[in-house]
């Protein structure tokens, strides 16, 4: 038997972590070893650990946009619950750590009377998951209201500008770059405005999402809308609604929205998602490509995915 490696004690790392209980699929084997960290110097500690093993590691916040392979994932997984808010009215801002949730940061700016923040009420991930993924929702997104982030790689960590993100459709320059840097803590643009007015904003807008989006498990939209179209009404169009593969199946409120039920492998999600993409392919010569981030052991075939 092979011992585990040597953590540093202060951070409870488990092995064998089953990541269906971590991901909005509720799929995913086991993270080889798994960290949940509260405070941004223990995440670091974890960085720095993995880094020091010499064993890869992944940042994960709520998985609302993750599938993770049955097989699950190699080295350490660290669930980043950092979850610092700051707001600094005066400087037009809020410094917030990348573990709190967006939706949880639009009611609390909301409460405070800071505008501006308004659609992350939509986006069910943290405030890292938003940064990395450029998160949007009702019309506005990350990149609108990023000003900087703290960002961490194995050299070093430096506040960067918002323009050093690239930020493009559901894209930053986070998913491509070396090193695999970590967001730390965001600063993100508010402006003053009347609690009542904000507290309204956020009710209309989540009466707008209970009536659109289905609830269940799920990642949201699993595909990327191609150029001036919708990844759902091409699906729809195709009459997909309800179509199954084992557990998974393409929802009948929103087609671009891939569901699990009891039983569901991470298998099932991806082979239903190659046919949809194939389907699509084939009938209106459009190559949907997943907005959905694939973690942990996939085999080659999930490259087919990305084709
Ligand atoms: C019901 C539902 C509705 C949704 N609606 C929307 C929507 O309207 N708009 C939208 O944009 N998205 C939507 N999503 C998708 C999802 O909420 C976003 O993509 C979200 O930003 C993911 O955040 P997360 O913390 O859950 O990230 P995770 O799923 O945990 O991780 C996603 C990726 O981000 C990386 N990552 C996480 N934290 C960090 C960090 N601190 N530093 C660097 N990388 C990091 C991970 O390594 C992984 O590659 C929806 C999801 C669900 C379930």
């Amino acid at each position: 038997m092979t011992s585990a490696p040597p953590f540093p004690p202060r951070l409870h790392v488990r092995a064998q972590e089953p990541m269906a209980r971590h991901t909005s699929f509720g799929v995913g084997g086991p993270a080889d070893y798994w960290v949940e960290v509260r405070r941004l110097d223990t995440l670091r500690l974890a960085l720095a650990s993995a880094e020091a093993l010499g064993m890869p590691r992944t940042v994960m916040g709520h998985g609302t946009n993750a599938l993770v392979a049955d097989a699950g994932v190699e080295g350490l997984v660290i669930y980043n619950r950092c979850s610092g808010f700051d707001p600094r009215r005066a400087a037009g801002m809020v410094l917030v750590e990348s573990g709190h949730g967006m939706a949880r940061l639009a009611g609390r700016c909301a409460q405070l009377g800071l505008g501006g923040l308004g659609f992350a009420i939509g986006v069910p991930g943290t405030v890292g998951g938003a940064v990395f993924g450029n998160a949007g929702a009702f019309g506005s997104d990350v990149a609108a209201v990023l000003h900087s982030a703290l960002v961490w790689l194995p050299g070093g960590e430096g506040e960067r500008p918002a323009r050093a993100f690239e930020f493009g459709y559901r894209r930053s320059r986070l998913q491509t770059e070396a090193g695999a840097p970590v967001v730390l803590r965001a600063a993100l643009r508010v402006e003053p405005a009347a609690v009542d007015d904000l507290r309204r904003e956020l009710d209309a807008l989540v009466q707008r999402r209970r009536a659109t989006q289905p609830r269940g498990r799920n990642a949201g939209s699993f595909f990327a809308n191609p150029e001036g179209d919708f990844a759902g009404r091409l699906i729809d169009a195709l009459g997909m609604r309800g179509l199954a593969v084992g557990g998974a199946f393409v929802s009948r409120l929103h087609a671009n929205f891939l569901s699990t039920r009891n039983g569901a492998t991470a298998r099932d999600v991806l082979e239903l998602a190659l046919q949809v993409k194939r389907r699509v392919a084939d009938a209106c010569g459009v190559r949907l490509t997943p907005e959905v981030r694939l973690l942990g052991r996939w085999n080659a075939s999930a490259q087919e995915l990305f084709a």
